[in-house]
């Protein structure tokens, strides 16, 4: 079965219910809760929680500038919680191996990916920050697909980072199982249309550091390969790479289905160009023609399938 294994994500705790907030709250998120963890396993973790604040606690603020954040007390400035905010997150990242993304609560100043606000001296505040715990978390795990929850009200957001987590699982069972020559060939042509859709360039980019895999440092090409796979998924996948996309894969139907089914489709794909209907539809009927006309080159490409189809994410871009 496809998607057997169920990917791990990170979470700040209150996103999944637990109250421990500042205020003794909870910021539960119903599609994360309720939909997504259909699918997934939530690790949820809690910094403020974690280096022993206590529910309900003092808030904190981020003070400073960008390149030099403090998180302090905002009633009382004496408290400082930089260092061990940053520690902890240090020795998390050390433990979250199995873990294939991460989503953050926004606006923390523990937690908080971006836009987080940051005071100055004077006490005016600006949108600038990053909160303590994320900015080390994400630094230490660069690949890792991170997101806020804020930016997961987005449809193309969304099915940016799921389509990033799936990718990445496959890419930590790719490494579970041993780094071969083969299997990131493998790999590589399996992916050809889901990075293509991100960056034609990038997708050129890997294949030439596959390109000669005859005696050199395979562990060196796979760290290398990861980074910039990872990248080039995080790109936004354009409506004219989809619809590329889908045209070079109509190609393989060509001989196989009749000039009204192959119209059907053409007019399926000509229709999602124009904005007329989401991603699903064309995508549906090339599933439903593959179905009835197996090929066993596209039947491996996981552009078609890339996470489970009831998350709807196809639906709404
Ligand atoms: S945002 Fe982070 S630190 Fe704040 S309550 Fe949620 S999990 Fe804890």
């Amino acid at each position: 079965m496809k998607y057997a294994e169920r990917p791990l994500i990170g979470i700040s705790s209150c996103l999944v219910g637990q109250k421990v907030r500042y205020d003794g709250t909870a910021k539960r998120n119903s599609w994360l809760v309720d939909k997504f963890g259909k699918h997934v396993d939530y690790r949820p973790i809690c910094p403020e929680m974690a280096i022993g604040m206590p529910t309900p606690r003092p808030p904190i603020r981020l003070v400073g500038t960008p390149e030099r954040t403090r998180v302090l007390g905002v009633e009382d400035p004496s408290v400082d919680v930089t260092e061990k905010l940053e520690d902890f997150a240090l020795n998390t990242a050390g433990q979250l191996q199995a873990v294939s993304g991460y989503v953050f609560m926004s606006k923390s100043p523990s937690c908080g990916m971006e836009r987080v606000k940051l005071y100055n001296a004077s006490g005016h505040a600006q949108k600038n920050g990053v909160g303590a715990y994320a900015r080390v978390l994400m630094a230490s795990l660069p690949n890792l697909p991170c997101e806020e929850e804020g930016r997961l009200n987005d449809p193309v957001l969304r099915e940016n980072f799921v389509n990033r987590v799936y990718a990445y699982r496959r890419w930590q069972s790719l490494c579970a199982q041993g780094i071969t020559a083969s299997r990131l060939i493998e790999f590589h042509a399996r992916h050809k249309y889901l990075v293509m859709v991100h960056s034609q360039a990038a997708y050129q980019r890997l294949g030439r550091l596959l390109s000669h895999l005859k005696g050199v440092d395979l562990g060196a090409v796979a760290g290398a390969y990861e980074a910039e796979f990872m990248t080039a998924l995080k790109r936004r996948a354009g409506r004219k790479r989809h619809v590329n996309a889908l045209q070079h894969i109509q190609g393989y139907l060509k001989k196989r289905i009749d000039g009204s089914d192959r119209q059907e489709m053409a007019d399926s794909i000509e229709a999602y160009r124009r904005e007329e209907v989401p991603l699903v539809v064309p995508m549906k009927l090339m599933r439903h023609y593959f179905r009835r006309n197996p090929d066993h080159y596209i039947d491996r490409q996981w552009y078609l399938d890339p996470y489970p189809e009831t998350l709807g994410l196809r639906n709404t871009i």
